[in-house]
């Protein structure tokens, strides 16, 4: 009884378990419809994102034959698609592409995809440039490749445009660089050699200043000279109307006593007269010395002259009255002497007058008149020595000055004008030279002119 009961138990549960089979069957042949329903969607929402892709999309198998590829597959290979499917990929790539092939499908297996740009080959056989991105996927429990591939022959012109365009600006750059360069260049130029040029102003504009400055000294200079050559030329006037009033005055008085003073007397009144015409004699060719060196000395002619010549003239026509005086007037004449730059007149004049005063000036002894060359020097000396008053260190400074007469000789009788030496001392800086006087009271004076040799002068 028990069993039996187990029995009908147990076909309960399997009657049961029946049911819930049934059940379970109907509910699935409920859901069936839905479940295709579902299915035709996807598959329809795949096909329409295949479709709208803009790349192409390329089912294919391993060995490169096409299963299926999407409508800008056409587009962009100008293939229908039934012509597309069943090609291989080699069809859709240059031959020099296809042989590679092989090599890129061995890599899928390695890499599980590639990403690459590569040449398309369209059905006119155009080719294009492409990027391709692949990827293995798995259809039907077999392996197979997906291929996007996307024409970038627009993009590719666009660079090559950006890039032409960019060589182009970059070639105006360095057009525009060059230029500049040079312009800069131009224009460093420029600031050199107006910086140069500024230097060059300024510094004639600086020397301009110290030329102003110069000539503004020099007539200064000149306007003091000639202030003292006016104050001296009153002087010289002054001094020689004073030095004409004692002879004119001695002519007057002398003449007068000659016709009534006393007849024995005469002889007296005569030497008187003839002092007097001398004096006046002397004064006038001093005077006419001084204003012809003053005057005229611009004029003078130089010419190579031989010192000894003329100094030999010069002894000569004093000899007597050396003689006269019983002094000894003696001649050194140097040899080899060079000739001097000078005027001949004028030489003989500056001769004449210091030998002359050496012989009013000396009572006893001699006079010597001595040339030489001086080799330390390079110049010719002249030399009038006496052993006559001599002069006194109060005189020495004053008496080269017109009209200056030595205290002594002012109070004796030795006539003169107090212009021989100043004449003397003109002719010698005419001549480019200098004189000097060595003098000891009652032993003697020495003058010594320094005169520039004719071969030195330019
Ligand atoms: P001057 O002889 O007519 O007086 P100078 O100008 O020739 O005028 O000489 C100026 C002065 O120099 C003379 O007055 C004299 O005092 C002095 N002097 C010139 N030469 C000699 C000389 N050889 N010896 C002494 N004194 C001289």
């Amino acid at each position: 009884m028990e069993d039996q009961l187990t029995t009908y138990e147990s076909i309960d549960e399997e009657l049961a378990a029946l049911k819930r089979k049934v059940a379970e069957l109907e509910a699935e042949t409920m859901r069936q419809p839905a479940l295709e329903t579902a299915m035709q969607i996807s598959e329809e929402r795949y096909r329409m994102l295949f479709d709208a892709s803009t790349d192409a999309i390329f089912l294919e198998r391993l060995d490169g034959r096409i299963l299926d590829c999407n409508k800008a597959a056409c587009r962009i290979f100008n293939y229908e698609k039934a012509e597309l499917i069943g090609l291989s990929v080699a069809d859709l790539v240059p031959d020099e592409i296809a042989a590679t092939l092989a090599d890129v499908a061995s890599e899928h297996l390695v890499t599980g995809g590639i990403f690459v740009e590569a040449l398309g080959k369209r059905k006119s056989g155009e080719i294009f440039p492409t990027e391709v991105s692949t990827r293995l996927a798995v259809l039907g429990g077999g392996q197979i490749l997906v291929a996007f591939v996307r024409d970038i022959s627009v993009r590719k012109d666009a660079l090559a445009k950006l890039e032409q365009q960019q060589r182009h600006l970059e070639d105006v750059v360095a057009a525009r660089t060059a230029e500049l360069q040079v312009l800069n260049a131009q224009l460093q130029k420029d600031i050199t050699l107006r910086k140069q040029a500024e230097a060059a102003l300024r510094a004639a504009h600086d020397l301009l200043e110290i030329r102003v400055q110069e000539r503004t000294h020099e007539l200064a200079e000149a306007n003091r000279h000639l202030q003292e050559m006016d104050q001296l030329k009153s002087k010289f006037m002054g001094d020689i109307s004073h030095e004409l009033r004692t002879p004119i005055t001695n002519l007057n008085l002398y003449q007068d006593l000659l016709s009534r003073g006393k007849p024995e007397k005469r002889a007296v009144y005569e030497e008187a007269l003839r002092q007097s015409i001398h004096r006046l004699t002397r004064l006038s060719e001093d005077v006419i010395n001084v204003i012809r060196l003053d005057l005229f000395k611009g004029d003078v002619v130089f010419s190579a002259i031989d010192l000894n010549e003329v100094a030999a003239l010069v002894v000569d026509s004093r000899f007597s009255v050396a003689q006269g005086h019983g002094l000894k007037l003696v001649l050194q004449a140097g040899e080899s002497l060079p000739f001097v730059w000078a005027e001949r007149k004028q030489l003989s004049q500056l001769i004449t007058n210091l030998v002359e005063n050496s012989l009013n000036y000396t009572k006893q002894g001699q006079v010597t008149v001595c040339t030489a060359w001086d080799e330390e020097r390079s110049q010719v000396r002249l030399e009038v020595a006496d052993t006559g008053v001599g002069i006194g260190s109060e005189d020495l400074p004053h008496i080269f000055e017109r009209f200056y007469r030595g205290r002594t000789v002012g109070q004796s009788n030795i006539p003169g004008t107090g212009l021989g030496l100043a004449v003397a001392k003109d002719i010698a800086v005419l001549f480019g030279g200098t004189i000097e006087v060595h003098s000891e009271l009652n032993k003697g004076s020495r003058f010594t002119v320094w005169l520039p040799a004719a071969a030195g002068i330019d």
